[in-house]
């Protein structure tokens, strides 16, 4: 087929293994075409500009509707069609205050050109109605006499919109942009959202959603004939057009400015309340234009100033004991224009007004004084190993490198520019080793730039109910026009709206979805090398895999030798070996020399079951890495923190404290999900009670008591502190696992070996911590204004056994009818259930959910959908499909390394992953119905976890006769 793309240019970009050219298709549609013959994890995306001039929320909800369905594809949710049923390794959407990104990966080429077909269908021919934008952005239910507002992105935006965090990054982006479309919410507010009509929402899509405003990008070993090909068939049917959608700058202003808003909270957390949660940031606009070999200084100078607990600005606003954690979120490079900011939370309201003040000295001093320039080095090695390294985690590195690039690409600049980085990086090292570099860009940059704001963010006890009563009113309004009849004909068009979404697919429209067959997945396991041994007496597992370079090394010790009432001290113990200082170094000299001698050090924990109820697994881990040549340096400072680290330093210890505490508190409601789920395994099971003794709502008790602790008696603190490294630093549980490639070995191994040889070793004493287990229902409040539900249970105790199959099931429930009852229907942002092989746990869980009730009735029905369930050949192969895809999840050879040793320490070994894997592949659809039996006994016994309003929670308790206990947790 041809194609009538014209190359713009190529160049080749080897530290990134690839060559890159720009195309222009008449259409005026871009494309960015990477050729990475090393990478198989193959990336897709198609980006629009699609900049919102009011907080209606209609690029957030165009996101979500143009998945529901289009011409070739005319299903109700072409999205969830693929999720059930792709080897996927990416798929989701995104909306940014200025584009809408719709990105996919997979390493399966014939799978990612069934997503990239599916993806381009959706944003060029959705089947946009009035009924998608009820569904998925807002519509009015009759309830009684009065009205309601429900919708997927109103719940979503709500439940957003309960943290304080997104507060204020809104007022933060918002109050320094007044004048242009950042000056709005692109996500939607709850009271704007209803404002938005079908006439907007359709002629956004017309006008913003067409080839000549599209930024395309490919990246991966696919054929590149392929990549025209599949965007030619698309392309072809467009005629070029001219499209406005350019961001505008912000305007410099003259002087600074103030902003000032509140967020809803509660007044009885049992802390005072809202004497000490104020939030304060101070923020910059940098100019327009900003060439990218200053960005990248700029991003350098944000790793200076707050990268480290050592850098400079971060410590001197911890230490200056205002408020209990930083926030703001530094140099943000995502947007037209950088913007700095940085400021604190859990701040005292007699206090609000000493930061701005402080960060504007500090700033001020480093400027004039200079910056340290150990610290200099630190940073600079620090973001050139990150450059190096590439490390995007569980993300493609070809998604992360579309997002680079349109950081400039969608303003109409040089696509290329942010990703080569060779150049820039030796330019900015040789403006650096000039002197004063970092001191000038905060002069220019921040200090006499007087287009500043300081946002302040106050707590409002009565701000929930406030607004609760303006929507109620808002609606009593729209009520007071509405006939009798129009309140019936509503309510009709609700059921209607139910009706739809309850109706199956047509089969004829679903075979229309591109899916392989089962004959295309790969039977066999992937392995990941590993070789058990020892060095030095110490238990070693080594995996030979191709690092780049980099050596991986964790050297972890047995968390079962720590009595129980330790394990909520292990996560500070972490933070205090690398974050307080030795003997012979202060923490500033020690960050300077991990920054600078290092790829990177922190600790981490794991603490499981095993399979076969063996013993339980638990290690502390301190995980580092480095380039071949730093592992000297690497294992000393190891040893070094391990054996010589200032335990005995209050001051600094209660900033740490204050600071997990702060991040716990601001994790329960993004997190809320995990928090329920946490919180009801913790009733049944030892490690799930360890575990939430260690990261959970326990532990934040935990927090808020320690913290009063550390003033009032430091020396019990202390000596827990010095108890933990007494149990845990000891040769006898010693644990080390390394990645790297064989080649490196005789170079890394003596390291190892001194290291081993320098810790104490002690007689190895491990019991069982034996909590109370106590069986309860719990309700859970917060000032938020959605919940989060978790029912489950232990299938194990009422009989099931184990099937490799139950992988299949649970994906399809939360695929199927999860997904329609909770979220389609009942207005969640999500639901899941999670089954644990070892322990036999099940848990549902939902997420920003508005009910209660109603989501464990629908937990309970998950038993007759599954028994009653007449499950076609094609839906049982589209979920053993993406149950593979899930198990094959590419992996970078960190993560393949220490998942390889999970694996070893729990039991999970090849010959039992490959019955597993055989039993997914061969998974019937009886076994759906005899896993709704497994199911059914649940819905009786099962235990219910709620975190929401404190409203909610007591409707349901006096609906039910006060089945949960009611605990406050802020
Ligand atoms: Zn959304």
């Amino acid at each position: 087929m041809t194609h009538r793309f014209e190359l713009v240019e190529t160049r080749a970009i080897p530290e990134l293994n690839t060559e890159a050219s720009l195309y222009r298709h008449p259409t005026g549609a871009q494309l960015m075409s990477l050729v990475n013959a090393e990478d198989e994890n193959k990336v897709f995306g198609i980006n629009f500009r699609t900049p919102p001039t009011d907080s209606t929320g209609i690029a957030h909800i165009l996101e979500h509707s143009v998945l529901c369905g289009s011409d070739k594809y005319p299903v109700k949710e072409p999205f969830v069609e693929l999720l059930k049923g792709s080897l996927k390794t990416f798929l989701n959407a995104f909306t940014y205050p200025d584009k809408t990104c719709y990105p996919v990966a997979s390493q399966n080429l014939q799978d990612f050109h069934n997503l990239v077909d599916v993806y381009l269908d959706a944003v060029f021919h959705p089947r946009l109605t009035p009924e998608v934008l009820k569904k998925e952005g807002w519509h009015y239910e009759v309830e009684g006499d009065q009205l309601t507002y429900k919708g997927v992105v109103f719940n979503e935006m709500k439940g957003a919109y309960s943290s304080p965090e997104r507060i204020l990054g809104e007022a933060i982006q918002q109050g320094i942009f007044p004048d242009n479309t950042y000056g709005v919410e692109s996500g939607g507010h709850p009271r704007h959202i209803p404002d938005l009509s079908w006439e907007q929402f359709e002629s956004f899509h017309r006008d913003l959603y067409h080839p000549a405003n599209a930024l395309i990008w490919f990246y991966g070993d696919d054929p590149v004939e392929g990549r025209f090909e599949i965007l030619e068939s698309y392309l072809g049917q467009f005629e070029a057009r001219r499209i406005d959608s350019a961001v505008a700058v912000q305007p410099h202003w003259s002087a600074s400015r103030t902003v000032e808003t509140t967020y809803a909270a509660s007044d009885d957390d049992g802390e005072g309340g809202e004497e000490k949660k104020h939030y304060v940031a101070v923020n910059w606009l940098l100019e327009d234009g900003i060439d990218y070999g200053t960005r990248l200084g700029l991003q350098v100078l944000d790793h200076v100033l707050l990268g480290s607990s050592a850098a400079p600005l971060r410590k001197v606003l911890i230490e200056s004991g205002l408020g209990e954690d930083l926030t703001g979120g530094g140099m943000e490079t995502e947007l037209r224009q950088l913007f700095f900011s940085a400021g604190l939370k859990g701040v005292k309201a007699a206090d609000e007004g000493k930061v701005e003040g402080l960060v504007i000295n500090t700033l001020t001093e480093l400027a004039r004084d200079g910056i340290d320039p150990e610290t200099v080095k630190a940073s600079l090695n620090t973001s050139e190993f990150r450059l190096r390294e590439n490390n995007t985690g569980s993300y493609p590195r070809g998604l992360i490198l579309m997002l680079r690039s349109l950081a400039t690409w969608l303003y109409d600049g040089d696509p290329f520019e942010p990703l080569a980085f060779e150049a820039p990086l030796a330019a900015l090292k040789e403006r650096v080793a000039a002197g004063g570099y970092f001191e000038g860009l905060i002069e220019d940059h921040l200090l006499t730039n007087p287009h500043r704001t300081t946002v302040y963010v106050r707590p409002d006890p009565t701000q929930s109910e406030r607004e609760e009563a303006e929507e109620k009113s808002r609606l009593a309004k729209v009520r007071e026009t509405l006939s009798e009849a129009d309140m019936e004909r509503i309510a009709a068009e609700a059921v209607q709206l139910k009706e739809r979404q309850e109706t199956p697919d047509d089969p004829a429209d679903l075979a229309k979805i591109p899916v392989l067959s089962r004959d295309d997945l790969e039977r066999q396991i992937r392995k990941v090398p590993i070789e058990r041994t020892e060095v030095a007496g110490a238990r070693t597992f080594y995996h030979d895999l191709f690092t780049n370079g980099i050596v991986y090394i964790d050297v972890g010790f047995d968390l079962r030798t720590l009595p129980a009432e330790l394990l909520p001290y292990v996560s500070l113990f972490g933070r205090c070996l690398l974050e307080v200082g030795t003997e012979t170094e202060d923490f500033v000299r020690l960050s300077q020399r991990i920054g600078a001698r290092t790829g990177g050090l922190w600790t981490g924990s794991i603490l499981t079951n095993q399979r076969l109820g063996k013993t339980p697994v638990g290690y502390f881990f301190l995980r580092g890495k480095g380039m071949l040549e730093q592992v000297p340096d690497l294992l000393d400072i190891v040893r070094d923190v391990l054996l010589t680290t200032q335990l005995d330093n209050p001051a600094r210890f209660l900033q740490m404290a204050l600071e997990e505490k702060a991040g716990e508190e601001a994790g329960l409601i993004p997190g809320g999900h995990a928090v329920v789920n946490m919180r009801l395994k913790s009733h049944f099971d030892e490690v799930a009670w360890a575990v939430e003794q260690m990261e959970g709502v326990s532990y934040l008790f935990f927090l808020r008591e320690l913290t009063k602790r550390v003033e009032s008696d430091w020396s019990s603190v202390l000596a827990k502190l010095q108890a933990v490294r007494d149990h845990l630093v000891n040769r006898g549980t010693l644990l080390v696992n390394a990645t790297f490639p064989e080649s490196d070995r005789s170079a890394v191994e003596p390291h190892i070996e001194t290291l081993v040889q320098s810790l104490p070793q002690s007689p190895v004493v491990t019991g069982a911590w034996s909590p109370q287990l106590r069986l309860a229902d719990e309700g859970l409040t917060l000032p938020a204004q959605v919940n989060y539900v978790a029912k489950g249970g232990n299938l194990y105790d009422l009989g099931y056994e184990l099937k490799g199959s139950v992988g299949v099931i649970t994906k399809y429930l939360r695929n199927s009818y999860l997904w329609d009852h909770v979220r389609v229907q009942g207005g969640a942002y999500g639901a899941f259930c999670s089954f644990d092989h070892f322990t036999g746990l099940l848990v549902y869980a939902s997420y920003r959910d508005p009910n209660l009730q109603g989501t464990v009735d629908a937990y309970d029905g998950a038993a007759a959908f599954l028994q009653n369930l007449d499950l076609p050949a094609e839906e049982l192969t589209k979920s053993i499909i993406g149950t593979i895809g899930e198990l094959d999840s590419y992996q970078l050879p960190d993560a393949k390394g220490y998942m390889s040793m999970v694996r070893e320490l729990t039991g999970v070994d090849d010959e039992y992953r490959q019955q597993m894997r055989d039993a997914v592949l061969s998974t019937t659809a009886a076994e759906f119905r005899e896993f709704g039996d497994a199911l059914a006994k649940l819905n009786d016994v099962g235990r219910v976890v709620v975190l929401g309003s404190k409203d909610t929670i007591e409707e349901a308790n006096s609906a039910r006769g006060g089945w949960l206990d009611v605990l406050p947790v802020m």
